[in-house]
């Protein structure tokens, strides 16, 4: 059997689709940032895998930084974004900046992200986002580039966990709501 097969529902996106995906928006984002050495911020945790497959499609100058964000607690968001780890220092003054996010749910975490990040003199912040959960936002953020759109539902998998498990599946899943915790 393969792993998390028992509380995956339905395979939503195929690691070919998120290769294709991330293919097409390498080729936008190099588009529109080739003149501009962006700095690439991964969010921690869930985006590492859908960040490293982005920047192998994106032939161009850029750097590289990560921040943790984090808002879930199980299945449900706490309302609340905390930004930590050892790597928000980092200078983005006059610095345009691209967020590689995993999922946008009710945009909390870039509102935060993107405020941060101009309070410490970006010139520009956009957003790259794998999952779009457009339905769930409470607050007015628009990702640039969106991989894919989904309804309101728990997605697992690459990348994305459920209490920290789960991050290796190759693929996202619908994950089984008998298996969340209320
Ligand atoms: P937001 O601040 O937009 O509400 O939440 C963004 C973060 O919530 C994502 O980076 C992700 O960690 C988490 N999140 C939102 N929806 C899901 C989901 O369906 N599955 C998982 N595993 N995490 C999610």
């Amino acid at each position: 059997m393969m792993y998390g097969e028992e509380v995956v529902e339905r395979i939503l996106f195929t690691e070919n689709d998120i290769k294709e995906v991330c293919a097409k928006l390498g080729k936008q984002i190099y588009e529109d940032y080739k003149e501009r050495n962006p700095i690439l911020i991964c969010t921690l945790k869930g985006s590492f895998m859908f960040f490293a497959e982005l920047v192998k499609n994106i032939g161009a100058d850029f750097s590289v930084e990560y921040i943790k964000a984090s808002s879930y607690i199980g299945a449900h968001t706490s309302g609340e974004v905390k930004l930590s780890g050892f790597f928000t220092n980092f200078e983005v003054k006059n610095r345009d900046i691209l967020i590689v996010e995993d999922i946008v749910d009710t945009g909390l975490t870039i509102q935060k992200l993107t405020k941060f990040l101009l309070e410490k003199g970006a010139t520009s912040v956009e957003v790259v986002t794998m999952l779009n959960k457009k339905v769930r936002r409470i607050v007015d953020v628009t990702p640039k580039y969106v991989g894919f759109e989904i309804p309101d539902l728990f997605v697992i998998g690459y990348g994305l966990d459920y209490n920290e498990k789960y991050r290796n599946i190759p693929f996202i899943g619908i994950m089984n709501p008998k298996f969340i915790e209320k």
